[in-house]
């Protein structure tokens, strides 16, 4: 993120008190030890603006699990558009063979019940 802006004292006040104290994500009020992470409600990958409206205070896990599922949309999102890193369309390689364990049965056994 180079286009981060930083938020003023002022302007984390009116936004933690437009959320009520609580967190953006899990909606769980922030208590003296928590530290308040400053997340874009809309990404900005995803058009989201540095405007006061775009932020949310998030605890720091809470902000962890979202930047992972979003993270995780965003490959996704490359993925059907075809981007990879090397900015062509890559080969998904093919996974190993999965088979269920099943013990072999011999000539004339049976499987019991
Ligand atoms: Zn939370």
């Amino acid at each position: 993120m180079t286009d981060r802006r930083y938020l003023s004292d002022a302007a984390k006040a009116e936004i933690i008190e437009r959320f009520a104290g609580r967190c953006g994500e899990c909606g769980f009020p922030f208590y003296r030890h928590d530290g308040i992470e400053w997340d874009h409600a809309l990404p900005l990958w995803l058009a989201g603006t540095n405007d006061d409206g775009n932020w949310q205070p998030l605890h720091v896990e809470c902000h962890k699990i979202k930047t992972k599922r979003e993270a995780a949309a965003r490959a996704k999102g490359n993925r059907l558009l075809g981007r990879t890193k090397q900015g062509r369309k890559q080969k998904i390689p093919s996974r190993p063979f999965w088979r269920p364990k099943m013990k072999r049965l011999k000539m004339g056994e049976r499987r019991e019940r």
